[in-house]
């Protein structure tokens, strides 16, 4: 038996974890292996930031335990592991992955897929932050129903909480119907002050949600801190995709790796009798992503709960529809996945302590 589980640990132990790419073995993940010739118990040290992808790792172990194996039961159990942030950029954010959510033009559902992004990542069990970069029609607080005015305590700025979620928009600053203009230096000034002085706590995931179109907050996020990468919105139609394809562009321009493209509003659903209707069309962004060569990360369609209750800043409870929540799971799954295979493909330093 000794032998067998010397076996199987080896196996194990190649494994990579999902957030650094590094084999189980090396990081001193595997907790425990026992095997008395019928059941395998296994515990695994995970951290939160790898929590959304923790069902398709669990598949994994279980594979990989079975073919080295007859066990007819295999248990898997996740124990926290502390990872410690390294400081992210100048500006020494203690965040492991930014996350950029840009679009062509407006109107697509950005800033709704940034929210639900941002929710269905802190559901899975991340910690999470929400920045609303979207200066010109800054409508996160609105989403998540969100007010007030954050303080100023010790020279950093408190963002304003949804749950356990720090958000920061304009929109806690300026009033709802007022428009604020911006010149480049002052629009760099906001940008530089939601990221370096607020209050943002050890996060796994920043979700930014970006204004439609324009490259200068871009540019100005990618000279501050390196992002893990961008999400791009689109709606099905040709003449949104052309919009989203200038986004990716933008993107790539300013460095910031594009993690994929996610086709919102993408056909209906209709509740009385279950038919599909492809309003603005349909799979044009999967094939469009495909031709250019950018991961397809997803699509959401047409709900009506989704509008109605983000209108009235409920976005969180239109996640609750098991059509969108499936439909935002398979995205978060993605986003996370393009993530951490682009982290298990950058060089090694060398390994982290384990605390
Ligand atoms: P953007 O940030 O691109 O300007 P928003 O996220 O503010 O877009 O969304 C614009 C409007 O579309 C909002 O009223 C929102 O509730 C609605 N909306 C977004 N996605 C969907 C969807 N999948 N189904 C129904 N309504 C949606």
């Amino acid at each position: 038996m000794s032998q067998d589980i010397a076996t199987l640990r080896a196996h194990l132990s190649e494994l990579k974890d999902p957030e650094t790419g590094r084999p189980l073995g090396s990081t001193q993940q595997i907790e425990q292996l026992d095997y008395n010739g019928s059941a395998i118990e296994c515990r695994i040290k995970l951290s939160t930031h790898s929590r959304p992808v923790a069902d398709e790792f669990r598949e994994r172990i279980e594979e990989c335990l079975r073919a080295q194996s007859t066990a007819e039961q295999v248990r898997v159990e996740f124990t926290p592991l502390e990872r410690p942030i390294p400081p992210l950029g100048q500006v020494g954010l203690s965040v492991k992955s930014v996350i950029a959510v840009g679009s062509g033009k407006g109107g697509v559902g950005k800033s709704t897929i940034a929210a639900s992004l941002a929710l269905s990542l802190s559901k899975a069990g991340s910690r999470v932050g929400l920045m609303d970069a979207d200066v010109y029609g800054p409508s996160i607080p609105h989403l998540l129903g969100l007010s007030g005015r954050p303080e100023v305590i010790n020279g950093k700025i408190q963002p304003i909480y949804f749950e356990n979620i720090p958000v920061i928009s304009m929109g806690f600053m300026v009033q709802e119907d007022q428009a604020v203009i911006w010149r480049g230096p002052m629009l760099h000034g906001a940008i530089t002050q939601f990221l370096r002085d607020t209050y943002w706590g050890s996060l796994d995931y920043l979700v930014i949600d970006m204004p439609p179109g324009t490259g200068d907050i871009a540019l100005t996020l990618s000279q501050m801190i390196p992002l893990a990468g961008a999400v791009v919105v689109c709606t099905p139609q040709q003449v949104a995709l052309l919009d989203a394809v200038k986004a990716i562009s933008m993107f790539r321009k300013t460095k910031i790796p594009v993690l994929g493209i996610v086709e919102n509003m993408s056909g209906f659903i209709c509740p009385d009798c279950g038919k599909r209707y492809d309003i603005f069309g349909h799979g044009g962004a999967r094939e469009k992503a495909e031709e250019i060569e950018v991961p397809f990360l997803g699509e959401v369609p047409l709900n009506m709960q989704l509008r109605q209750e983000s209108d009235v800043g409920n976005l969180k409870a239109a996640l609750d529809d098991p059509i969108c929540s499936a439909a935002m799971n398979r995205i978060v799954r993605a986003t996370c996945r393009q993530i951490n295979d682009r982290a298990a493909a950058t060089p090694h330093g060398p390994a982290l302590p384990v605390l």
